[in-house]
């Protein structure tokens, strides 16, 4: 079981990034309202995460630590049905294979009610033993890849390790503007950002993760047309950035990168704007979940759409209609 843990941690967990989309989505899942992270080294020394959601009752915790299809791996041979069968069910236990992991965790409003389990880069439960903890649950993951020295090699410098986890948590800040986060690295707080529930509020969020720049130099979305919605801020020209790293779509909540999509935005904004620079976006687009799939690939952004035509259509027009209007 431990190998079978340790190929699926291959798959799902790359890096310390990877760790804290599976474990803040899951606080996500759990309903929590405020999600507070602290990372330590790059996430490769340690990343804790607390959360104020449902917690795990004390019988189900061992359950929640143990992989559901460890039955169906017996070898490395079979590495292709690992990745067909995807990872529902897989992401504690794989993190909890390649790392010292403690998770506490309280499902009731009793805070000395709490309950914390601990494991060592392995998929048995060490020990489980009462703790105090208010509603909710904190994971704490050290020394990743502490036992998969070859992976380890993998990692990059603390920095570049960083930058990737805290892009993550961009990403799922600005899918939750319901939700409070906080981030910090080595002890310094990276991002602290409270319920956004007002349009003001989350024009606010915007501003903390893109950079106030942005905010003030962008068009705001807000379009419907049959069934499809579009929402959110495309930047103006005057706003400038070389890279292509401010470019957020997210579908129905979740972030994706789609060929299609960046088409229809950059061919909207070339002809109304006529300049070939990468256009910044954050941007929402609402369709009815059975027109399209998400996330194929747990761990690639991928998505298919139905009528992908209508789309890009959609997209485009919403677009260049916005963008013609504040042409300069
Ligand atoms: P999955 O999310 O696919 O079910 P995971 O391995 O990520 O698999 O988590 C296993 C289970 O542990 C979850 O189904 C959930 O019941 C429980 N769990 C994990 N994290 C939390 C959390 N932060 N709050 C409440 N329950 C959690
Ligand atoms: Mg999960």
């Amino acid at each position: 079981p431990q190998l079978a843990n340790q190929i699926a941690a291959g798959e799902v967990v790359e890096r310390p990034a990877s760790v804290v989309k599976e474990v803040v989505e899951n606080s996500l899942d759990a309903g929590a309202t405020r999600i507070d992270i602290e990372v330590e080294g790059g996430g490769v020394k340690r990343i804790r995460v607390r959360d104020n959601g449902q917690g795990i009752e004390s019988d189900d915790l061992p359950l929640a630590l143990a992989r559901h299809a460890t039955s169906k791996i017996v070898s490395l041979d079979d590495l292709e049905a690992v990745s067909s069968l995807g990872f529902r069910g897989e992401a504690l236990a794989s993190i909890a294979s390649v790392s010292r992991l403690a998770l506490s965790t309280n499902a009731s409003s009793d805070a000395s009610a709490g309950v914390l389990a601990e494991s060592e880069g392995r998929d048995q439960v060490v020990a489980v033993r009462p703790t105090p903890h208010p509603q909710g649950t904190t994971v704490d993951v050290r020394d990743l890849f502490f036992n998969t020295p070859a992976r380890r090699k993998f990692l990059r410098t603390e920095k570049t390790e960083f930058n990737h986890l805290e892009e993550v948590v961009k990403r799922l800040a600005l899918a939750r503007f319901d939700v409070a986060f906080s981030l910090s690295h080595n002890g310094r707080v990276v991002l602290n950002l409270p319920v956004a529930d007002s349009t003001a509020a989350q024009q606010r969020r915007v501003a903390t993760i893109c950079g106030p720049a942005f905010i003030d130099q962008v068009v705001h979305i807000d379009s419907e047309r049959s069934g499809l919605g579009l929402s959110g801020w495309v930047g103006l020209p005057t706003f400038s950035r070389s890279q292509a790293d401010l470019q957020y779509f997210f579908v129905n909540g979740r972030v994706i990168r789609d060929k299609l999509v960046a088409h229809a935005i950059k061919q909207a904004y070339r002809d109304v704007l006529y300049h070939g620079r990468h256009p910044a976006f954050v941007l929402y687009l609402t369709i009815n979940p059975a027109l399209v799939d998400v996330n194929v690939h747990p761990t690639k952004h991928e998505v298919r759409f139905r009528d992908s035509r209508e789309v890009h259509n959609f997209l485009f027009s919403t677009l260049h209609r916005a963008l013609a209007d504040v042409r300069p």
